[in-house]
């Protein structure tokens, strides 16, 4: 491969050799819309070496100056590093353990059905986003800050074709190391990470933020970046609580499709075996159903579903890939909007309400699997033709699926709109509906149910001086290279009032 760009960019460049050249891939994409499919690379080319690309240079000194992160996921990891270069000492709490005794905990998912409620798929050392699929993929314009999060990845083990993919991807399989040795760069510039310590109260006086309390105390601060994540039901809670405005947010539910790796590629790359240079091939689908948006979300070619559940009583599904994208099984999230009419019935003004619409069919999903963390299960063609699954074809979850009618799982909301949606996408990609291919519930925590309101200039909440609400779960971000700019952005804010 590297042998045959180097000859491209010979060519044109029309030099002979790339003796006293340095060249730099800024970007790689693949183009499959027509034969022969191509990779296109854009590089650039000149005779000094290329500068490095901007990372962190946390500093290592004495400072009085700190901040309490809450969380350490994508947004509280960057936010910390981000506070240690602007010189302030980051004390980071997270309620999960460290990678390696976190990956126990799972364990238990699959061989006892027990999910320990902080430690788990979403909670513990590097988030929702550590033993995630790692894709990186952004609508963020700021190209900077996103070479600056990228970089750092590379620094701490990934792989740096991420630097130039059009979609990057890390992979399950890498992140654990990378994220624990993220915590290390903090740790030994100057930050603090402490594990197993659970927010559990904000301590405000005179509408300013004097302290947190927290399992393990109170700790005083004036500063606290609150990145709890999408799933941490109990903070909304406290928010709502202690009296501090939150509002319900729109999000979206479904469930997940997954199909052979081997079919999606036959549609996709139109041949019957994938060639040796191709990636394995994924999608993307939107469609309008009755006014709603139905659309296809964090597809994980090669992958697995994964139990994305933060309590015993509850099924969640989510999915995820290694590095190579080599499983046998391709899915995807396959999910509708939900919008405000959906959660009246938890009340108009109620700010949890949509959670509690959400936390309502997850639990039923939970029953409908058996009690068990086996999830709701139905063939893609059954679905369709309105009958239950005599028998389910093989997926990739491993707790196990359960042949149910998936109409008496979801919102009529969801269901009413899967069929045909399934339906148009199987016009666009031929076997997409086949009934080989297998629906599994539920598809629930694709965002926050709830925003944390915060200034657009400071970042602060509106009534609470020193509060700042961050990344995915106060509705700031969506995904990992978002969740981490948005750690960025709020340590910055930070900075800003502090010097
Ligand atoms: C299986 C799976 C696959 C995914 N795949 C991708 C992907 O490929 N690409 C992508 O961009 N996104 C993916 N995501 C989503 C991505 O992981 C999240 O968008 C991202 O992690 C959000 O970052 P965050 O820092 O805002 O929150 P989180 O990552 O959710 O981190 C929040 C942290 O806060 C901690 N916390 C919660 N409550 C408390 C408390 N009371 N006290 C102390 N700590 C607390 C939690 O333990 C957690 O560690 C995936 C998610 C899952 C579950």
């Amino acid at each position: 491969m590297v042998e045959s760009i180097e000859r491209a960019i010979c060519k044109n460049a029309r030099i002979r050799s790339l003796d006293g050249w340095y060249y730099r891939i800024d970007k790689k994409s693949l183009d499959a819309r027509k034969e022969p499919i191509v990779n296109r690379f854009r590089v650039s080319l000149q005779q000094e070496p290329f500068e490095d690309q901007p990372t962190f240079t946390p500093r290592v000194e004495n400072t009085d100056d700190t901040a309490i992160v809450v969380g350490f996921g994508p947004a509280g990891m960057f936010a910390a590093l981000q506070l240690l270069e602007s010189g302030i000492k980051p004390i980071v709490i997270e309620r999960g353990k460290p990678v390696k005794e976190r990956r126990r905990d799972l364990v238990d998912i699959f061989r006892k059905q027990h999910v320990h409620i902080d430690s788990n798929y979403c909670f513990g050392e590097g988030g929702a986003g550590t033993f995630s699929d790692g894709k990186l993929y952004t609508r963020s314009k700021k190209r900077g800050e996103i070479k600056q999060v990228l970089q750092t990845f590379v620094n701490h083990g990934a792989p740096d074709n991420i630097l130039y993919e059009a979609h990057p991807h890390i992979g399950t399989n890498k992140l654990p190391e990378i994220v624990s040795d993220i915590r290390e760069t903090i740790l030994t510039a100057g930050g603090e990470v402490r594990f197993n310590t659970k927010l559990t109260g904000i301590e405000i006086d005179n509408g300013e933020v004097v302290a947190v309390e927290t399992n393990n105390g109170r700790i005083a601060t004036k500063q606290v970046i609150l990145a709890t994540g999408h799933s941490a039901r109990d903070v909304f809670e406290l928010l709502h609580k202690q009296e501090i405005v939150i509002e319900a947010k729109p999000f979206a539910l479904g469930v997940r499709i997954e199909h052979q790796q081997k079919l999606i590629d036959q549609i996709q790359y139109k041949c019957k075996t994938r060639g040796a240079y191709l990636p394995p091939a994924s999608y993307s689908l939107v469609h309008q159903v009755n006014g709603r948006g139905v659309f296809s979300f964090c597809m994980c070619p090669g992958g697995i579903i994964a139990p994305a559940m933060t309590a015993s009583d509850e099924v969640v599904v989510n999915g995820w890939s290694p590095s190579k994208r080599n499983g046998e099984f391709a899915n995807s999230g396959f999910v509708v909007e939900i919008r405000p009419e959906d959660w009246n019935q938890f009340g108009r003004q109620n700010p949890l309400a949509a959670m509690e619409f959400q936390a309502a069919v997850e639990k039923k999903a939970f029953v409908a699997g058996g009690s068990n963390l086996q999830a709701p299960a139905q063939r893609v063609g059954d679905y369709v033709k309105k009958r239950v699954s005599t028998s389910l074809a093989e997926t990739s979850y491993i707790p196990g699926v359960e042949s149910v009618d998936l109409r008496q799982v979801l919102p009529q909301v969801v269901h009413s709109r899967i069929g045909p949606a399934i339906q148009h996408f199987g016009k666009r990609l031929k076997g997409y509906n086949s009934n080989e291919a297998m629906l599994v519930g539920v598809e629930s925590r694709t965002s926050s149910p709830v925003r944390i309101p915060r200034d657009k200039i400071t970042l602060q909440h509106p009534d609470i001086v020193g509060l700042y609400p961050c990344g995915e779960g106060a509705g700031y971000a969506g995904g990992i290279m978002s969740a981490a700019l948005d750690g960025i952005a709020c340590a910055k804010a930070i900075a800003q009032i502090i010097s």
